[in-house]
């Protein structure tokens, strides 16, 4: 048993922002350090980090909280990582230097190679067998092949074994234990698109695809075991590094979505979904992606994914595009004002649209205007659009995996507002849960080096943890729901194809 002063560390290694975030025994957090770091675009579609400005950002957050709280290392139980997943990091071996930036998941410089790929009959079927993922320049595989061509010597060392690619867990873990270790977790793995989800190992086929060669691979773990301990010089002490999974996966976790059908969604910029499909990995006909939830001991959990590109980002252009009101929370009263949306839909394909209706060319657009139509109805019809989109991608799920939704539980800036909770359970007909801790990513990465370590004893203990600020629970008559979304489709089937190419 592990001492009533003892703490989990979660670092939480965001895509702007390095955190680091202590949890007692309860979940609860008991401090909280955040340091934002440099985003490089060198030419338009790059996006670049630095690897050694994401590790002194981390370690001086790490360092930072315990301080604050003064909290000793020996307080420590165990550290959990949680990162910004597919973001792609190599480096000498030998002298742990990075031999080019870190290229970030939003990195578009692959776009054309992973279009010619597509081209190539039956290769999109292949790598989604296998990894569950959509050709994408998203993902890791084509980041490492195009540094390993760019940068000079980089692939004749790297067939020597003096290279090593890391995800930003991997690169984490690296630096924390002075060079000492080269692995990362399953989830991270899953989004690499060299990692084969079925067999539970890197996949030969698509390395020689891809020109990667094994030598530079970290060991792929599962999420919640003791991994190593970091290097006695970084916080004077040896502490067990002990729970790892990708952003996504860790705030699945962090809701304790841990039943096939349960699911999460993130309603921050855009709207992240994810749902606990079991043991068996599901596959997609809606171009969702198939994913690693979490690897437990022997056992694996699977997760269907799909994303809203303009999620609570609708509201933010009414703010500050459209300068409709100052503060987001504001959209809620506004839209309270009303009964009903009286006929006004928006269809925030600000960027194009997302799964399931995949269309590029598809526009923005507000339906059903007339003259009494005012600032409330279309702040109301941007609040409802939010959850019509969670909606159709979480039917999508549904249809793929044959679940019905049992529950979904939410976090992010935007599930602060009621009205758009309630309209979301209404529309879903399903409940919706708001933790009281809404910091789910970072608390996934510590319930899982929590477990390692016997700092809590089971899943289930956790789940006793787990507390719901406010439930949300269907009440609009089944008629209403059928209307509105009849309304929503038309709607979004006149902004598709927008756009003239
Ligand atoms: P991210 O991590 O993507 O930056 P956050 O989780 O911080 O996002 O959420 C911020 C987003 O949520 C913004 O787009 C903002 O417009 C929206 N938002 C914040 N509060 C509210 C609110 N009360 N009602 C509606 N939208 C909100």
């Amino acid at each position: 048993m592990t001492q009533n002063n003892q703490y989990i560390m979660a670092l939480d290694q965001g895509t702007t922002s390095s955190r680091a975030i202590i949890f007692d025994r309860n979940g609860k957090i008991v401090g909280i350090s955040q340091k934002d770091f440099k985003q490089h675009f060198p030419k338009p579609g790059w996006v670049e980090h630095d690897p050694k400005e994401i590790w002194d950002s981390q370690s001086a957050v790490m360092i930072e909280v315990m301080t604050q709280q003064d909290i000793h290392p020996n307080q420590l139980a165990a550290i959990g990582i949680t990162n910004q997943r597919e973001t792609t990091v190599l480096w000498e071996r030998s002298s742990g230097k990075p031999i080019y930036p870190a290229i970030v998941w939003q990195d578009r410089r692959t776009a054309n190679f992973c279009n010619q790929l597509k081209e190539q009959a039956g290769l999109s079927e292949k790598i989604n067998d296998k990894t569950g993922l959509i050709i994408d320049a998203y993902f890791s595989a084509t980041k490492i092949k195009w540094i390993l061509d760019h940068v000079e010597g980089a692939r004749e060392k790297a067939e020597k074994g003096e290279i090593c690619f890391g995800t930003i867990d991997t690169w984490l873990i690296w630096k924390l234990t002075g060079g000492e270790e080269h692995l990362t977790d399953m989830t991270n793995a899953s989004r690499t698109m060299i990692f084969n989800i079925h067999e539970k190992k890197w996949d030969d086929e698509l390395l020689q695809l891809f020109d990667i060669p094994k030598a530079i691979l970290p060991e792929v773990k599962s999420c919640s075991e003791v991994y190593c301990q970091t290097a006695g010089d970084i916080l004077n002490d040896k502490i067990p590094i002990a729970g790892i999974a990708g952003d996504q996966q860790a705030a699945l976790f962090g809701q304790m979505c841990t039943e096939p059908g349960m699911a999460k969604t993130t309603y921050g910029t855009g709207c992240f979904l994810v749902m606990n499909t079991g043991t068996q990995p599901v596959k997609s006909n809606n171009q969702l992606l198939t994913t690693v939830a979490w690897q437990i001991g022997e056992e694996v959990n699977y997760a269907l994914e799909g994303s809203v590109f303009i999620g609570g980002a609708a509201i933010q252009w009414l703010r500050d595009g459209i300068e409709f009101f100052g503060h987001a929370k504001e959209s809620e009263k506004l839209a309270m004002q009303l009964e009903d949306n009286e006929g006004v839909y928006f269809v925030p394909a600000l960027t194009g649209l997302g799964a399931p209706h995949w269309d590029q060319n598809a526009r923005g657009a507000f339906f059903g205007i007339t003259r009494g139509t005012s600032i409330a109805h279309m702040t109301r019809a941007a609040l409802e659009a939010i959850a019509y989109q969670v909606c159709d991608v979480l039917k999508a799920m549904e249809k793929d995996s044959g679940a019905k939704t049992i529950e979904m539980r939410v976090d992010g800036g935007a599930s602060a507002n009621n009205f758009l909770m309630q309209f979301q359970s209404d529309i879903l007909q399903c409940n919706i849960k708001r933790p009281k801790i809404t910091e789910t990513t970072a608390l996934g990465a510590a319930y899982l080096a929590g477990l390692a370590v016997g700092y809590w004893e089971s899943v289930e203990e956790i789940q006793q943890l787990w507390e719901t600020d406010k439930t949300f629970g269907p009440q609009m008559d089944n008629s209403k729901v059928e209307h509105y979304l009849h309304f929503w489709h038309k709607a979004v089937d006149r902004a598709k194809n927008w756009i003239e190419e």
